[in-house]
This record gives C-alpha cells, structure tokens and sequence, in this order.
C-alpha cells in the first residue's frame, strides 16, 4: 500500500528559528514517519510561492529584526494564512512567529511591527525581558516544560483561550499566570528549547489533527519515548 503523505511547512526559518526551535520540524517529521505516514517538509521564506495542500504549519522564534525583516512578506500571505486557520489547519508558533499571528508587537523602541490579527491577542515590550526554565500546564496535554526569552508582554483578548497555565516561568506576559493561546487548531507559545522533543503530546497531536482532516482516521504507533520522558525529567528539575 502506498504510505499517504503529510506536508509540514516551516514559516521563514531563515529569519525565525532560534534557541533550537528548527528542532519541532524535525520532531514532527520523524514522529509522523513512526506514525506510518510519508512527510514532506517544506520551507517558506519570504518573496517564495506559497505552497499548496499543506497540512502542517510551523514557525519559530526570532530577533525583532528578524521579525521586522518578515513582516510585509507574512502581511502579504496573511489572506492565505486565514484560510487554512479558519480551515482547521493545525499550526504551531513559537514565540515572535506567535506574537506576529496577534494584532501587533510593539518593541522595547517603541515601534510596532504589525501582526496578522489571526489571534486575538497583542504584544507589549517590558522593560525587563522574561528569560528562563519554563513550566506551564494544560489539561489536555499536562505538564509542558520549555525555555522562555522574549521582552513581549502578550495580552489574550476574548476570542482565545491560553495554552497552559504558568507554574514556573513567566509565560505570556509574567502577571496573569496565562502562557501560550489556541484559536480553532492554532497553537501559539512562548516556549522554545525546541518545545516537541520534550512534549511529544502536543506533536502528536498536530499531526492527529491534520491526519484525521485529510484522510479520516489516525491509528497512533506506539512509540518508545524514554529518552522524551528522561529529557523532561531532567528539565523539570532546572533552575528557573
Ligand atoms: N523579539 C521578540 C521578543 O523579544 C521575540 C523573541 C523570541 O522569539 N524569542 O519578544
């Protein structure tokens, strides 16, 4: 039987893609390949073609320069990114590619770099940026351990809910416990270190949801996750 395939795509990796953030490609990829499935992992930088029936979307962090230097392009893709969103596409962005799905991010210098307002949510600089070991949790998936470094104070606004609530950390803005925001099958959060090799759930869940959407079912493998449980033992016990 031919394997079906699943197409990832990775948001500006040239630009966005820090503190080992390229490292949720490659945990999608090889646990949708466990799962049975082929994958195709794209790149989408900014003057490319968008590609088409891609199943996947991914994003990392980056600078403020990085972030000013994709802008126009992500404004440009923005009809094409609410419309796989408001589609059910599963996505996942971390950190300036998060903030950047909100309506705005004003920096430390006081200028705004515009978002694509698929979130419900904006960003804020803080004098102090909020830098360290990160725990938050959530019901669906439990504890999500990751490494936070960003000045943003995002704030939700009331079409989004969070993604985990903060036990040690900062989170979205380091005063209302809230860290991370979903919005139909978006993930957006702060988390870096990469955030899926040691939260194996929330992969498994992008690629559940995007494997039910196109083919109708997904039979998860059983996978062997020790060394994902040992790295998240071990960082439950780092130092903020
Ligand atoms: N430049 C943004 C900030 O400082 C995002 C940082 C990041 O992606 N880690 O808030």
């Amino acid at each position: 039987m031919t394997k079906r395939t699943l197409r990832i795509l990775q948001l500006y990796p040239q630009d966005m893609n820090i503190y080992g953030d390229n490292g949720n490609a490659l945990v999608l990829q090889q646990r949708a390949k466990w799962h049975g499935y082929n994958v195709e992992l794209l790149s989408y930088n900014p003057g490319d073609t968008f590609p088409a029936d891609i199943d996947i979307i991914i994003g990392g962090g980056g600078q403020d320069s990085g972030q000013d230097k994709i802008q126009a392009d992500l404004l440009s893709i923005k009809d094409t990114l609410r419309d796989l969103a408001e589609n059910d596409t599963p996505m996942l962005l971390i950190c300036g590619l998060y903030q950047l799905f909100g309506k705005f991010f004003k920096t430390q210098d006081g200028h705004i770099i515009k978002g694509i307002g698929l979130l419900d949510m904006e960003t804020h600089a803080g004098s102090e940026r909020l830098i360290g070991n990160i725990i938050t949790h959530s019901d669906q998936f439990g504890d999500i351990i990751g490494y936070e470094n960003h000045s943003g104070q995002t704030f939700l606004g009331s079409t989004v809910g969070s993604l985990g609530t903060v036990q040690r950390g900062a989170g979205n803005n380091g005063q209302d416990d809230t860290e991370g925001a979903r919005y139909k099958n978006i993930i957006g959060s702060y988390l870096h270190g990469s955030l899926l090799p040691k939260n194996p759930a929330i992969a498994d869940y992008l690629i559940e949801t995007a494997a039910t959407k196109k083919f109708g079912d997904f039979t998860p493998t059983v996978i062997d996750d020790r060394f994902a449980k040992l790295a998240r033992e071990h960082a439950l016990k780092r130092p903020r």
